[in-house]
């Protein structure tokens, strides 16, 4: 690899797994990019720990469009069924893959074999250089030049010069501050608890409920194992969870009683304080805001990375095969990129507040307001449509069962 080239078209900030794969997607196009990240990128061995991510029918879709899917190598496991339930209106909304005449509704990765993935691809790609063990320390806008100039802790090479810079490093981004890039944040009275399971559960079938306690999902990602994520409301954690950081079977055996037998085993993998946010702007003097820089989402409805596939294939569609660009259509195509994703994510934060506020609530007034809702969507095919399409990513699609 050449790495004595000090201009890119594009330098991305951040090999998570948005950064990684919108790198090798550019650089395919073309687009002499490059990526660092602050990390080792070296394959994280053991994967002992399961991290579970959904992707919905949508994200299978765009992978398998850019050629990016292979489910052996990720060991995908597919979601057939999906169930949500919400205490306050006692409404159960079913999914079934067979109802809609698909394979699979989605299916069930764990993040660090997806991003071990990504990473092999990117080490592999032509047209990308990439820097890792280096921070980006810092990034300014060269108005007359029209470029960015960024300053790294790297060896090799400590200044890049650059047409277009996406940064996609993460929540809290110190470089998205200093850019001026403001952020709202909510915080949600809630700590998330991912934990691993083995029973005996219905294969392929998840489960979302909304409880006075908090927001609960069950994911099955093999024949007799499971994870759980607790988004448990501060106040009641303590009933789940107790001051060892042990799981107390009883709740968990009260809350999936219908759904998970003779749990063997459960561990708790991770937890951490529920805050999310949002980015004000998404794109300001050619740098592009993607991934959790941009929007950190609630886990509930599982959306983060589906959102930010999405808004990747959008940078890449508009962009296309290159030819020739010139550095101000790259600006203008990337500004109408912008508006496409602040769309895009406008109507997942409005379903990931409406989940949050009202359907969890044991309030009278959020309770009513639930009720109407899941009742409007009984009866509103627009609102059917709208749900399924955003939600699980399936387009045209009518059937929906909705029990009381
Ligand atoms: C419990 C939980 C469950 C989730 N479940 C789902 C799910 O089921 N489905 C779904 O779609 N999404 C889910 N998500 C969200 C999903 O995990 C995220 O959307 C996704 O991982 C975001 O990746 P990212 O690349 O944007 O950010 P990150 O993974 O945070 O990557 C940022 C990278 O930038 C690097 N970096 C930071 N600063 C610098 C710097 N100055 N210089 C260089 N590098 C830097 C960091 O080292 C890091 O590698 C879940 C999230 C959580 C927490």
């Amino acid at each position: 690899m050449d790495k004595k080239n000090t201009t890119y078209d594009f330098t991305i900030i951040g090999g998570g797994l948005i950064g990684s794969l919108v790198s090798v997607l550019l650089s395919r196009n073309g687009f002499k990019c490059c990526l660092v990240e602050r990390n080792s990128l070296a394959k994280m061995s053991g994967l002992k720990k399961f991290s579970p991510l959904s992707l919905n029918y949508r994200s299978i879709q765009i992978l398998k469009k850019f050629d990016l899917w292979d489910k052996e190598v990720i060991e995908a496991s597919p979601i057939r069924n999906l169930t949500m339930k919400c205490f306050n209106s006692l409404n159960r909304l079913k999914f079934s893959s067979s109802d809609v005449n698909l394979r699979y509704l989605g299916y069930i990765v764990n993040k660090f074999l997806l991003q071990n993935y990504f990473i092999d691809i990117a080490k592999k790609q032509e047209g990308l250089d990439i820097f890792e063990n280096s921070s980006v320390t810092e990034l300014e806008y060269i108005k007359n030049q029209t470029s960015c100039l960024i300053k790294t802790s790297s060896k090799e090479l400590k200044k890049i010069h650059s047409k277009f810079t996406i940064l996609s490093d993460g929540e809290p981004s110190e470089l998205k501050e200093k850019l001026g890039f403001k952020t709202s944040y909510d915080y949600h009275n809630q700590t998330s608890y991912m934990i691993d399971c083995e029973a005996k559960i219905e294969v392929g079938a998840a489960v979302q409920l909304f409880n006075q306690d908090g927001i609960f999902a069950l994911i099955p990602y093999s024949t007799n194992k499971t994870s759980l994520i607790l988004s448990l409301n501060d106040e009641n954690k303590d009933k789940y969870i107790n001051e060892k950081n042990q799981v107390s079977m009883e709740y968990i055996n009260k809350i999936f009683s219908n759904y998970l037998e003779n749990i063997k085993e459960m561990r708790i993998i991770s937890s951490y304080k529920l805050k999310s946010s949002k980015s004000k702007e998404i794109i300001k003097d050619n740098v592009l805001l993607l991934g959790n820089t941009s929007q950190l989402l609630h886990p509930v409805g599982a959306q983060g990375f589906n959102l930010g596939l999405r808004n990747i294939e959008s940078v890449i569609d508009l962009l296309n095969r290159k030819t020739n660009l010139k550095e101000e259509d790259i600006s203008k195509k990337m500004n109408q990129v912008g508006v496409i994703i602040r769309n895009d994510r406008k109507d997942i934060l409005q379903m990931t507040d409406i989940a949050t506020n009202f359907l969890a609530s044991s309030k009278s007034i959020p309770r009513i307001i639930s009720s109407l809702m899941i009742n409007f969507l009984k009866i509103s095919q627009k609102s059917k449509l709208k749900f399924l399409k955003k939600v699980l990513g399936i387009d045209n699609c009518s059937y929906l069962t909705i029990k009381g």
